[in-house]
């Protein structure tokens, strides 16, 4: 007993669930980004999973769970208007669970579709005037539907941690490589990076794991150096995925617990990052996506000579904004 929200056994238990259904993401790697880097890089490109990021990992693994009870519930609520709702709907479509989505009402309307085309209900409240966790609450009591956070949750995190676990096992089999020294992950309210990091202490224990911020987001590194959970006004960042205001309080002890450091950089690196993958890896990865490259890129850790996983979060970014972003400069 670790104490911890999660163990490598939950993050196993999750990788059967999802078996079959999400699909395994390849490691990538590129002869550009390791001259660039005078590292060994593998990429773990969540942009190719099924809706456009880990967080079906999370949500399938957690709606599996409920629909496995004796007496599931009809269905689940979220309160979302990123790529945790087209997940949650996404998952409870597979499993034939009910999903209600909460969304602020300016949500752009392709995040609407995207949300409706999987069969959630969206609805939408106003992000001036009313409390959207009230409004969950509400809809989840009034119809008998569990709520489902985006990332404090035992059962997404370890669903989300599936995504580490097989990069590392990918690696470790590759008879050149072995295993990885070091592993970057971008950090939200830290679903992923915990369930990462759990995967890699006991895979590869010697393996350090680094968290990616917006500089202009850096509540975990704040918390991180309070030793307490410290909350930040919403950050103006293009990382959309990563616009929390502090980490969870089960994602918290875990960070502090299994990861090495956590580092920043700004939206200019993401850009080039972004750029990056479209020109030499020809993958369409949205600007959080970018986060635990571009912390890689930066020379905030050396990287030079040691073997470095990078995980691509996702790459939902609409397409007349990815032309702009990458069109810059
Ligand atoms: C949600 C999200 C993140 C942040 O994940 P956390 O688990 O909240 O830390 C990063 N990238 C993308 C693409 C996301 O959708």
């Amino acid at each position: 007993m670790t104490g911890l929200a999660i163990g490598i056994e939950d993050v196993r238990a999750a990788a059967a669930r999802l078996e079959g259904v999400a699909h395994r993401t390849p490691v990538l790697t590129s002869a550009t980004a390791d001259a660039m880097t005078g590292a060994r890089l593998f990429f773990k490109p969540e942009n190719l999973q099924r809706m456009g990021a880990f967080k079906f990992r999370g949500a399938y693994n957690a709606l599996a769970k409920l629909k496995a009870e004796p007496r599931p519930p009809r269905g689940v609520v979220a309160f979302s208007s990123g790529n945790h709702a087209q997940a949650v709907a996404l998952a409870g479509r597979l499993l034939g669970l009910e999903t209600v989505i909460v969304m602020p009402s300016d949500a752009p309307l392709i995040k609407r579709q995207a949300t409706e085309g999987y069969g959630g209900e969206v609805v939408a409240y106003d992000r001036y005037t009313q409390d959207r966790e009230a409004i969950g609450r509400e809809i989840a009591e009034e119809r008998g539907l569990v709520l489902i956070p985006p990332f404090d949750h035992a059962d997404v995190m370890a669903g989300q941690g599936t995504a580490a676990l097989e990069l590392l096992q990918d690696v470790m089999a590759m008879p050149d490589a072995g295993g990885l020294d070091l592993l970057f992950v971008c950090v939200g309210g830290g679903g992923l990076i915990s369930g990462s990091a759990v995967a890699a202490a006991a895979l590869q224990p010697g393996c350090r794991v680094i968290g990616v911020e917006p500089a202009a987001g850096d509540d975990v590194r704040r918390s991180l150096a309070a030793e307490e959970i410290v909350s930040i006004p919403t950050p103006q960042t293009i990382a959309d995925g990563a616009q929390t205001a502090a980490p969870g309080r089960l994602t918290f002890p875990v960070i502090r617990a299994l990861v090495d450091q956590v580092i920043t950089v700004e939206d200019a690196a993401l850009v080039e990052a972004m750029r990056f993958f479209a020109g030499r890896m020809k993958l369409v990865v949205e600007p959080t996506g970018c986060l635990a490259a571009a912390g890689a890129f930066s020379r905030a850790i050396d990287i030079h000579g040691q073997r470095v996983g990078v995980i691509l979060s996702g790459g939902n970014v609409d397409l007349g904004r990815f032309a702009e972003l990458i069109g810059q400069g």
